[in-house]
């Protein structure tokens, strides 16, 4: 029956049923059903009016079932494979003729940003070998998919590394289609096309919701849906981790050098506490710490000298609270507060934020006329289990956007009075697996 024929190419091509199956074996049904799960019609299992519709929807080629993967019902489906590194390099083989080489360009550029603004990616055009091919052909072209003249199949793409091999990443689109901007009865929306495509070449396989980017059937929302921007997270949560901590260490947006250098790290077998040593006792954060004590405890910008001097010990591994106690040990803090009782004062003032209380104040004051030396006094102050409750609550709300649960708060509390390096306790906060997966969702 040439109906039968059409179910059964149409359930073989997109992998619903594998190619030496029958429609009327037992598998038959069953692959029916997932195909008209995919096009949320009612899953009869038998191939009715509604179903042969389907058959000859415009769509992407890509099979919405390969191997074990199940087709996404009701959610996205990350196939498995990523991107090892954070800059990814695209060239354009050759343009359709249906459109402006200038406004293709512009799609193409436009479709990427569609996926950098979700993930922390960067994708930039190349002459030399690419990660990703764009190509417009027709017909059989070079791989195991040849296209089928115009309507059908619009295109296709391959997923990342070590899938497919050298076509890994790569999107192919019909030219036999008649490509335009914008919706209209005479052909199709490239820039639709190529965000969908695109989700493929990031690691996105096919999703039954309906308003997914993901979703076989054409036309798709162009702007990744809420389905699709949380199958992106999942893929890209290391990128992401890394990108977070240019925010939540350094202060700033990643650099795309930067980015890429430590994901590529992480995948070649840095683990998190590796790549967290490495922003916390970078030159740019020992700096950034060097500068705010100088603010905090001098009151004056600092000189380039004396901050290059405290940098450079930050980077070697001194921990932030032994460069506060040598900032409040120095000529230049004594020189502002000369009388042991205004020292004492003022370290309530700037270490626990608060006036001295009679009794505290009456404690140091004695330790000092019995000839306890400054150091060892501003020690004992950032040691305080005052100083280091505050500190590791300031950690909590910093990281994790939330206040210490009980026996949290107790344990980095014990372990920065223990002298727990600042840098060291960023490293356990940011390494820490509830920093790990809640990053993705702040992304
Ligand atoms: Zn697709
Ligand atoms: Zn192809």
């Amino acid at each position: 029956m040439p109906d039968d024929k059409r179910a059964l190419d149409y359930l073989r091509q997109f992998g619903y049923l594998p190619d030496e199956v029958a429609l009327d074996s037992p598998q038959g049904p069953a692959a029916v059903r997932a195909c008209q799960a995919m096009a949320l019609l009612p899953a009869t299992g038998a191939v009715d009016a509604e179903t042969e519709k389907v058959f000859a929807r415009p769509r992407c080629g890509f099979p919405d079932r390969q191997g074990a993967l199940e087709a996404g019902i009701g959610t996205f489906v990350a196939f498995g494979t990523v991107w090892d590194h954070a800059v990814i390099t695209y060239r354009v083989n050759n343009l359709s003729r249906d459109l402006g080489p200038e406004r293709q360009r512009a799609l193409i550029e436009t479709a990427w940003s569609r996926w950098s603004s979700v993930v922390p990616l960067v994708f930039r055009e190349t002459g030399e070998q690419p990660d990703i091919e764009i190509l417009f052909d027709a017909q059989a072209h070079g791989d195991d998919f040849p296209f089928d003249g115009a309507g059908g199949v619009l295109a296709h793409a391959f997923f990342p590394p070590p899938n497919a091999g050298a076509l890994a990443g790569d999107a192919h689109f019909d030219e036999d289609e008649t490509w335009q901007e914008g919706f209209g009865a005479q052909g199709f929306d490239l820039l639709t096309v190529m965000v969908h495509e695109f989700g493929h070449s990031l690691g996105l396989a096919h999703t039954s919701v309906p308003s997914s980017t993901m979703n076989p059937f054409y036309p798709t929302p162009s702007v990744p849906a809420a389905d699709d921007r949380a199958g992106i997270r999942s893929i890209y949560r290391r990128h992401i981790w890394v990108a977070s901590l240019y925010r939540d260490i350094l202060g700033r947006r990643f650099d795309d050098g930067g980015l890429n250098g430590w994901v590529q790290g992480l995948f070649s077998g840095a683990s998190p506490q590796d790549v967290a040593r490495g922003f916390c006792y970078s030159e740019e954060h020992s700096g950034q710490i060097a500068t705010d004590l100088y603010f905090a405890l001098l009151d004056r910008a600092p000189d380039e000298a004396g901050l290059a001097g405290w940098r450079s010990q930050l980077q070697q591994g001194m921990g932030r609270q032994s460069a506060i106690v040598a900032f409040l040990d120095s000529a230049e803090y004594r020189g502002k507060h000369p009388a042991d009782d205004a020292f004492i004062d003022s370290l309530y003032r700037r270490l626990l934020g608060r006036p001295p209380d009679a009794g505290g104040f009456d404690f140091w004051s004695q330790r000092m006329r019995d000839g306890m030396p400054r150091f060892e006094v501003a020690r004992g102050f950032v040691l305080s289990e005052e100083y280091c409750r505050n500190h590791s609550r300031d950690l909590y709300q910093r990281f994790l956007r939330r206040q210490p649960d009980a026996a949290g708060w107790q344990d980095w509390t014990d372990q920065l009075m223990r002298g727990l390096n600042h840098q060291d306790a960023l490293i356990g906060f940011v390494a820490s697996p509830e920093y790990q997966t809640a990053v993705e969702g702040w992304w």
